[in-house]
Parts: structure tokens; C-alpha cells; sequence
């Protein structure tokens, strides 16, 4: 068997990388619809700063810059929850495999 091998190799995989850092300068203008509750793409009614969403159509859309609106509509918080969960699925997910990859307890 090749168990030394595999262990070894399995060692080096784990190294926590820092969430890469986006500079925003340009920061980009989203359209959010507060009907869908999501960003959504819009369509442009006539000449005036009126859109409609894609989705269902309602002209519910709020834009604003990537930053206002994700402060706005508390989004960042929801996809840092989300992260969150992410984040300790994985981690039981990297517990259930280093478990099971572990020798099981003793029994005393
Ligand atoms: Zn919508």
C-alpha cells in the first residue's frame, strides 16, 4: 500500500490564501430590484434614468454604485453570511475527511 505516500502529498494542499483584495476604482453602477431582492440586469425606459428589471419587469430598481447599494441593501452582510456558511461546510467537510482518514480512537 501506498498510504505514506498519499499522506505526504495530501500535506502540502493546506495553506489558507487571504481573500484577494478587488480594487474598486472604477466602481461599477448596479441595478438592484427590490421586487427580485437581488442585482439584476434593467432595460432602459425612453430617455429618462427609468429601468426595468430583466427579470419581472417592475421598474422596483434601484442603482447606484457597488458600494451604496451593497451598503444600502445590507448585501455585503448576506454574502458574508453566506461566506460564513461556506466556510464551515468546508471545514466539517475537512474534518469528516481528516477523521476518516485518521486511525480510529483506542478504546481505553
Ligand atoms: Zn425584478
Amino acid at each position: 500500500m501506498s498510504d505514506t505516500q498519499a499522506i505526504s502529498s495530501s500535506a502540502q494542499v493546506v495553506e489558507a490564501k487571504p481573500a484577494p483584495v478587488v480594487a474598486v476604482d472604477d466602481n461599477p453602477i448596479l441595478f438592484y430590484c427590490k421586487d427580485c431582492a437581488e442585482i439584476v440586469e434593467t432595460r432602459r425606459v425612453g430617455g429618462k434614468y427609468v429601468y426595468t428589471c430583466k427579470k419581472c419587469g417592475t421598474k422596483n430598481v434601484a442603482f447606484g454604485t457597488k458600494k451604496s447599494i451593497y451598503g444600502f441593501f445590507k448585501l455585503a452582510d448576506k454574502e458574508k453570511a453566506k461566506l460564513r456558511e461556506e466556510k464551515r461546510e468546508e471545514k466539517r467537510r475537512m474534518q469528516m475527511e481528516k477523521s476518516s482518514k485518521s486511525l480510529p480512537p483506542r478504546a481505553v
